[in-house]
């Protein structure tokens, strides 16, 4: 770590052990480092000069070899139905979206787990962005703070819930996320059962997550139970067919007792016929789970239409005669694109649109 060459690392990469370990080399107590690590991980400090039960000799040490790299919050819109987007620039200068979304009694914050994506969804905007890098745990995490500190701001309350539905695969970022969700129970002393990873369905991932035992939720973007449709709407999928994912997925609940949620979208022409049904219920009846039919928005590409509400009635119908629970959620923040799959980094200023 040599200070002197102006290599500063960013102390967020360290863990607690490291961190003691540094104080121990620099004949300081180690118990410095525990207070270090709250300003860093529950106070969300983003400068040692604030960290004030240190002595100055102690913060200009810190500062002589490390930084703590943050994120800004660069661009900001609100929807009429109080969705605020949020363009995240990181220290690097590449950018992700996080979006707030609140209802009567909730706020719930969707963050970004990548920049861009490696997957190719063909509905999702998000997949014309090539995946740049995984996140940090320290930029998940501030994601998370910026959007608790909104929330407390716009709604007079801090944040509810958390789902990593934003921008990038989760479970492709798997350590970065998992290190992420500790801080951020840490540091906002939430329940991680009010936190939801998402994921596009990678079966190795979820039997790996499975055996950690997670206390907190899954859901998974399924959009059909048809393997042709899926494969067609979700290419990587052909990797991973329906079969092994229902595995894994019936894996997850024997391992943590925790129902999946199923992520679905219905769009015009391609889910909207009665097989589609039919199979969606068959699949979902194979594993303790809910169903979440999601509104779709039309993203650039124009290729897809939302199906008509006759069939989303119809999906809901089946599911509810199956005893599967189904709830139907309207998509928010769709005039800023700030809905599922609309998060493309198109934010535009502040004052040039709201
Ligand atoms: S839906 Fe999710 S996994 Fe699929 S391309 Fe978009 S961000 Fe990636």
């Amino acid at each position: 770590m040599p200070a002197e060459t102006g290599a500063k690392r960013d102390i967020r990469a360290l863990d607690l052990e490291s961190l003691r370990a540094f104080f121990l080399a620099h004949d300081q107590q180690s118990f410095r480092a525990d207070q270090v690590y709250q300003w860093l991980w529950q106070k969300g400090a983003h400068s040692f000069e604030v960290m004030t039960n240190l002595s100055k000799a102690t913060r200009e040490l810190l500062d002589a070899y490390f930084v703590i790299n943050h994120i800004a919050v660069d661009r900001q819109q609100r929807s009429t139905d109080q969705t605020v987007k949020n363009a995240i620039r990181l220290h690097d200068g590449l950018t992700v979206e996080s979006v707030l979304i609140p209802t009567e009694t909730r706020s719930t914050a969707c963050v970004s787990s990548q920049v861009g994506c490696s997957l190719d969804c063909t509905f999702c905007a998000t997949s014309q962005l090539k995946r740049m890098r995984n996140l940090n745990p320290d930029e998940i995490y501030d994601q998370v703070m910026a959007l608790d500190s909104q929330s407390r701001l716009y709604f007079d309350r801090p944040l509810s819930n958390i789902v990593f539905m934003g921008m990038g695969e989760p479970l492709m970022n798997y350590k970065n996320v998992m290190s992420a969700v500790d801080k951020i129970t840490e540091g906002l002393a939430m329940s991680p059962k009010r936190i939801t990873i998402s994921t596009s369905g990678i079966p190795k991932m979820i039997e790996k997550l499975a055996d950690e035992n997670p206390k907190f939720q899954l859901a998974v973007s399924l959009h059909s139970a048809q393997e042709k449709v899926r494969n067609e709407i979700m290419p990587f999928s052909t990797s991973f067919d329906l079969e092994t994912l229902l595995k894994s997925l019936q894996y997850w609940y024997h391992k943590t007792r925790s129902k999946v949620t199923f992520e679905y979208l219905i769009w015009k022409g391609i889910n909207d016929t009665q097989e589609a049904i039919d199979a969606l219920v068959a699949y979902a009846k194979k594993v303790p789970s809910k169903v979440n039919i999601i509104e779709y928005n039309p993203t650039d590409s124009g290729d897809f239409q939302a199906a008509d509400q006759q069939v989303i009635e119809r999906y809901k119908q089946a599911l509810e005669r199956a005893k599967i629970t189904v709830t139907v959620r309207r998509s928010r923040g769709k005039d800023i694109d700030a809905a599922c799959g609309q998060l493309a980094n198109k934010l535009v200023p502040l004052d040039d649109k709201n």
